[in-house]
């Protein structure tokens, strides 16, 4: 309808302008001025948009189209191109604890990572943009304990729709008895141990480890940040979560690597870091 020349401060006063929260997923330069900017909003999920001389003008965007930014973005479609155009960021919350800490920062960067890569674009999805805003701001606050990274798992999954079924058995659909369970993350639940022999690539878990799991995804999100896993419940729950993620990213993510390098190992010691 308008042409491509028309100067955007006169667009916006044509197009009409849509305005929401949101956290910023990440930037691509674009050009010599330009950046292309992923970012999840609460009315319409995960979007795409140009921020022109976003690169050479710190002024109008400035450090707000930082990664894990939240910002209340202003933007307008645009009829011949898929991205939308970014006309404004002003900023909610800027997280600096995120920014003053590698730590902090290869946290956030994988429930980042987690919601660019597990999420389409234009679905709106308002729990999972409450989570995602809830745990950056735990770890913002300094609430870097590794339960906090299995409570977003499990109830990122769940946001997603991918909730794991932690009872009945997924196979048998029998009420769970005893002491012995498993998890299969390719049928998505716990298997009983009549079942286990049966089904391969099994996973073992407590009922403990069950009982957190639930805990950790039914309690009011204000609350998570105050559960404790024991030690075996965290190893469990680790594997687990894991794995069932496997699942549907088919791939490592770049920032789990960094946080398990950023944490010394591979096993998440960071029982004494709280
Ligand atoms: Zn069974």
């Amino acid at each position: 309808m308008f042409s491509s020349s028309v100067p955007v401060f006169l667009l916006r006063f044509l197009m009409p302008l849509f305005k929401t929260p949101a956290v910023i997923l990440h930037t691509l330069p674009y050009g010599e001025s330009d950046q292309i900017v992923t970012f999840y909003t609460l009315d319409f999920g995960k979007m795409k948009g140009m921020a022109k001389g976003a690169k050479r003008s710190r002024k109008r965007f400035g450090s707000r189209l930082e990664i894990a930014s939240y910002v209340k973005v202003t933007f307008f479609e645009k009829e011949t191109s898929n991205l939308v155009r970014l006309s404004n960021c002003d900023l909610i919350r800027p997280f600096e604890g995120l920014r003053e800490d590698i730590r902090k920062l290869a946290w956030a960067s994988y429930f980042i990572e987690l919601v660019n890569e597990m999420t389409a674009e234009k679905i709106q999805n308002k729990p999972l943009f409450r989570l995602l805003v809830a745990f950056l701001t735990f770890i913002d606050r300094g609430s870097l304990k590794e339960e906090v990274l299995r409570i977003f798992e499990i109830r990122f999954l769940s946001c997603l729709g991918y909730q794991p079924q932690l009872d009945p058995c997924i196979h048998c659909q029998k009420k769970l008895t005893g002491e012995r369970f498993f998890f299969s993350p390719v049928k998505g639940g716990v298997v009983c141990s009549a079942c286990a022999p049966s089904l391969p690539d099994l996973i073992p878990v407590s009922l403990g480890t069950l009982k957190t799991l639930l805990l950790a995804h039914t309690l009011p999100l204000e609350k998570v940040s105050r559960i404790s896993f024991s030690p075996q419940s965290l190893k469990e729950s680790r594997a687990l979560l894991s794995s069932f993620l496997q699942q549907y990213l088919g791939k490592e993510l770049k920032s789990k690597k960094f946080l398990e390098q950023i944490n010394g190992n591979a096993e998440f010691g960071m029982r004494n870091s709280e």
